[in-house]
């Protein structure tokens, strides 16, 4: 059985969505309660693949805000996504990805240091972060949104924001080697680590993200924001295509933009067959029964192809040749990029 564990993208969103599902109690109150509160396993999920194949999984929410990040609860974020992912090795789940900053909060606070919660030594082969499919879509999403706008990637000069993380190098590789793009901008804070993606690939232009924004054709946006961010999109290069891969979305809810600016959320696949499930409408996507976080769909297709090993772990380890395998069995299996832009 495979699992998701998520989280929603703020105290507001999260006490509406608690009064919706009938948790009374969590949608009356703050930021405290939320803090102590357990992982909830809210959704069973069914899925079909166009192989016929059927798997069953579970969406285990694990009470985690991001403003527990802008207040400094650091010990309660961390709590919120180990307690989680015990919570989905005591109900039997095989594989589970590590949604939003589930993956972030685990790497950058060390938590494979815990291996033992209460009476459960965490195994780790039994979770993903889900990255390598999610780089994998954005790259597919580059490649298939500029050919539908006329950007021809020889041609276009194409920024990566959070070009070190773990999906932005990935997204950065596969550019360098699968796509004959012209130009790549690597934008980031730490400066050692962009060098040192500089010198990995051969090539890029390290910059400041008001340098680079102007002179893009394409935005690959994979910083890890914790809220949303305004840019002036009439900077933008027109045509320009934005890919809003962040979770909480970055910058998909511009309303200012010109025509011109298309934005695309990013790392979102599309699957071919109805999913009977709530949590997509809860995290308001725009088909629910259908379209999903690509993280959430690599832990089916581990599941769907048993592979039962934490496929995409660590940081900076994504190879090209894991994400064509990834990508591999995530169109046998029905799921494709999507490619609606957000409309203005
Ligand atoms: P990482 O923590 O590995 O990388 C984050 C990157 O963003 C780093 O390069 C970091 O570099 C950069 N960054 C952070 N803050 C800023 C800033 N203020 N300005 C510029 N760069 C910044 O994150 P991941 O690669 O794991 O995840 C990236 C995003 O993708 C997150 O929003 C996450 O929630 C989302 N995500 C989406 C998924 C999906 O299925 N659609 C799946 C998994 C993740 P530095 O600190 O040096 O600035």
């Amino acid at each position: 059985m495979f699992g998701l564990i998520g989280h929603l993208t703020n105290l507001e969103h999260a006490r509406s969505v608690a009064q919706d599902l009938g948790y009374d109690a969590f949608a009356a109150e703050g930021l405290d309660f939320w803090c102590s509160a357990p992982p909830q396993t809210i959704d069973n999920i069914t899925v079909t693949s166009i192989t016929g194949q059927t798997i069953e999984g579970r969406y285990v929410e694990s009470c985690f805000l991001p403003e527990m990040l802008a207040a400094r609860r650091i010990k309660a974020a961390t709590r919120k996504i180990i307690n989680a992912m015990a919570h989905a090795q005591k109900i039997g789940l095989d594989i589970t990805a590590l949604g939003g900053f589930s993956s972030i909060i685990f790497e950058n606070f060390n938590l494979n240091q815990i291996k033992r919660i209460r009476n459960i030594t965490l195994d780790f082969q039994r979770f993903t972060t889900g990255n390598t499919h999610t780089a994998y879509i954005i790259c597919r999403q580059v490649e298939q949104a500029s050919q539908k706008l006329g950007i021809e990637l020889s041609k276009a000069t194409v920024a990566v924001v959070g070009a070190t993380g773990d999906i932005g190098s990935a997204v950065c590789r596969w550019l360098n080697t699968r796509t004959d793009v012209s130009e790549l901008l690597l934008v980031a804070r730490d400066r050692a680590r962009l060098q040192a993606l500089q010198d990995e690939l051969g090539r890029g232009k390290v910059m400041a993200l008001e340098e680079a924004l102007p002179q893009a054709d394409i935005v690959v946006w994979v910083a890890s924001l914790p809220q949303g961010l305004q840019i002036d999109a009439k900077t933008l290069k027109q045509p320009c295509l934005l890919i809003d891969g962040g979770y909480p979305k970055n910058l998909d809810n511009q309303v200012d933009r010109p025509e011109s600016v298309y934005v695309l959320k990013g790392g979102i696949v599309e699957h071919s067959l109805d999913i009977d499930w709530r949590i997509m409408k809860i995290v308001n996507m725009d088909v629910p029964a259908r379209q999903m976080f690509a993280c959430f769909a690599e832990s089916m297709l581990l599941e769907f192809e048993k592979w039962h090993t934490n496929f995409s772990w660590g940081r900076n380890q994504i190879s090209v040749e894991k994400m064509e395998l990834i990508g591999d069995v995530s169109i046998k299996h029905g799921f494709k990029p999507l490619l609606s832009f957000v409309r203005g």
